[in-house]
C-alpha cells in the first residue's frame, strides 16, 4: 500500500521548519515527504537587509537544505512551483512532473507590495529573496564606483532613497549607515557627497511601534547621518530618480537609486490563482486548513490568520511563521493517524526588536522595553534560537565561524 504523500511548498521559516518537526515526528512508513523550493538552500530572510547592504557574509545566513533535513526520510526538490489544482491534488513544477499530494502545506512567502505606484518594480531595488539582496549590494558598490571615477571632488551627491520606514526600512539604512564610511575610505570619496534619505508616508517612523522606542531610533539613525522625509509619500520612480509627494507639492529627487521597503503581500503568482487570496495571502482556519480544504494548509507570510482579540490579520513575521509551523506539523501527524480533532493556532508572541546597526537596537520582549546594548543581545539570543531550532548546536556553531563583519 501506498504511504500519504506530503508535500511542502517553500523552504523558507514556514515551510522547512515543517519538514524539520514532520521528520521528528513522523515513522517512515507513516507518510512521504516531498519539499518543494525554487533554490536548494534556506535563508534567514530577517537578515537579508544586511546581505543587501554588504555588512553580512552572504554565507552566514544561507543553510544548504540537505544539511537540516534527514535526505533519507525527505525529498527535496529543486523547482518552482507555478501552479495548484486543488481539485485534482496536484502541485504544477516550472521544470519537473506534476506532484500529487494527499496533504499540502503552501509556505511561499512574500513579494513586495507596489500599491500600484508607477515605476516600482521596474526602477527601483527591493528585498525579497537572496539574489535580489546580492543585486543590491552590487549596485551599491558599482554606484560608488561610478561616482569616484565621475564625480569625485564635484558638488553632485550619491544619493540613496529609501521608501518605507517599516522594521525593513529602519533596519536597512542603519545598516547603509555603518557600511558607507568604509566605502567613501576605500573609493576616496568625501562621506559629505553621499546621502541616505528615508521615505515615510505616515508622521513617525516604525508607525506601528512604541512612540518612544520610534524616536528613540529616529535619532540614533539621525546620529549615523540618515536624513527623514516624514509624511511624505513616494508618488513615482523613474530611470533616473524619484518623484515624492507632501502637503508642500511633490518633490524631485535625482539621479537617486531607490530602495523599495514600503511594505509586502504573499506570493500572488500562485496564491491568487488557485485560492481566494488578497493580495497573495490566503485566509487560514484556525488550524490553519484553507476553507473548504481539509487537506490544504496555509502558513507563513503567504497565509492570512486573524487575531481574534483585534479581528485583524497577524502582521507577516518569521516569529509567526516558525509557530505556525509547529502547529502545521502537529496537526498533519494528527490526521495522519486518524485524528478529527486538530490543534488551533494560537500564538503567544514574545516580542519584536529592530536593530540599528551592529551596536543599537530597539524593542519590546515579553512587554518590556528594550533599547541599546540590551536590545542588541535580545536580537542575537532571538537569531541564535532560531538556529537552534533549526539545526541545534552543531548549526549555531557552523553559522557562527561565518564572518558578519563590516566589508568593503
Ligand atoms: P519566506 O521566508 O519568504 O520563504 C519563502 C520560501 O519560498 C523561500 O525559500 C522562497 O525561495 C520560496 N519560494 C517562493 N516562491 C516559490 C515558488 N514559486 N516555487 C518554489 N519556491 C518558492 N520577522 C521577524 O519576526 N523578525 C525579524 O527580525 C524580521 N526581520 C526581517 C528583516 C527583513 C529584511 C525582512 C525582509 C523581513 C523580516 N521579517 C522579520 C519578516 C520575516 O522575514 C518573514 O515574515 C518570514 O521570512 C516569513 O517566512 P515564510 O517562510 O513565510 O517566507
Ligand atoms: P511595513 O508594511 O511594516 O512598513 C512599510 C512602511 O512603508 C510603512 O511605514 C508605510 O507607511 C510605508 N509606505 C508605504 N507606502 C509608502 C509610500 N508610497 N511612500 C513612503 N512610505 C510608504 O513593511 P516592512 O517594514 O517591509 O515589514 C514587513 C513585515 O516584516 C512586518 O510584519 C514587519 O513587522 C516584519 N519585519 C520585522 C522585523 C523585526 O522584527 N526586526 C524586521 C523587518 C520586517
Amino acid at each position: 500500500q501506498q504511504k500519504p504523500r506530503v508535500v511542502v511548498l517553500g523552504s523558507g521559516y514556514a515551510g522547512i521548519l515543517t519538514v524539520a518537526r514532520l521528520q521528528k515526528l513522523l515513522r517512515k512508513e507513516e507518510a512521504e515527504i516531498l519539499l518543494v523550493n525554487k533554490h536548494d538552500y534556506h535563508y534567514l530572510t530577517t537578515w537579508l537587509h544586511e546581505v543587501a547592504a554588504g555588512t553580512c557574509d552572504e554565507n552566514r545566513i544561507t543553510i544548504p537544505i540537505g544539511s537540516v533535513i534527514d535526505t533519507d526520510r525527505v525529498n527535496f526538490i529543486k523547482d518552482t512551483v507555478v501552479e495548484v489544482q486543488k481539485e485534482n491534488q496536484r502541485v504544477l513544477l516550472a521544470h519537473g512532473e506534476a506532484l500529487s499530494y494527499d496533504y499540502l502545506v503552501v509556505a511561499l512567502g512574500y513579494e513586495p507590495a507596489t500599491f500600484g505606484i508607477p515605476g516600482i518594480l521596474e526602477h527601483s531595488l527591493t528585498i525579497r529573496s537572496m539574489n535580489s539582496a546580492r543585486d543590491i549590494r552590487s549596485k551599491i558598490e558599482s554606484r560608488f564606483a561610478d561616482f569616484a571615477k565621475n564625480h569625485k571632488g564635484s558638488q553632485e551627491k550619491l544619493t540613496f532613497l529609501v521608501g518605507g520606514a517599516g522594521f525593513t526600512g529602519i533596519e536597512f539604512v542603519a545598516e547603509l549607515a555603518e557600511r558607507f564610511p568604509l566605502l567613501c575610505e576605500e573609493h576616496g570619496i568625501d562621506p559629505k557627497q553621499v546621502q541616505i534619505i528615508n521615505v515615510e508616508g505616515a508622521p513617525r517612523i516604525l508607525a506601528n511601534f512604541d512612540p518612544s522606542l520610534a524616536d528613540y531610533a529616529k535619532a540614533s539613525l539621525e546620529r549615523m547621518g540618515v536624513q527623514f522625509r516624514l509624511s511624505t509619500r513616494i508618488k513615482a520612480v523613474d530611470p533616473d530618480g524619484v518623484t515624492l509627494l507632501s502637503e508642500q507639492g511633490e518633490e524631485r529627487i535625482a539621479p537617486a537609486t531607490v530602495i523599495w521597503t514600503g511594505g509586502i503581500q504573499g506570493n500572488t503568482v500562485v496564491c491568487d490563482s488557485a485560492f481566494e487570496a488578497s493580495y497573495g495571502r490566503i485566509p487560514a482556519e484556525e488550524d490553519l486548513r484553507v476553507k473548504a480544504y481539509e487537506n490544504v494548509f496555509v502558513i507563513g507570510d503567504c497565509s492570512s490568520f486573524v487575531d481574534k482579540r483585534t479581528g485583524r490579520p497577524y502582521p507577516p513575521t518569521a516569529q509567526i511563521a516558525i509557530l505556525q509551523s509547529q502547529t502545521c506539523a502537529n496537526n498533519i501527524v494528527n490526521l495522519l493517524r486518524g485524528g478529527k480533532k486538530l490543534e488551533a493556532f494560537e500564538p503567544f508572541l514574545k516580542g519584536a526588536v529592530a536593530s540599528l546597526g551592529k551596536h543599537d537596537a530597539v524593542g519590546v520582549v515579553f512587554g518590556v522595553k528594550v533599547r541599546g546594548k540590551l536590545a542588541v543581545m535580545m536580537k542575537s539570543l532571538i537569531d541564535l534560537r532560531y538556529l537552534y531550532i533549526l539545526g541545534g548546536i552543531k548549526l549555531i556553531l557552523a553559522k557562527s565561524s561565518t564572518s558578519c563583519a563590516l566589508q568593503t
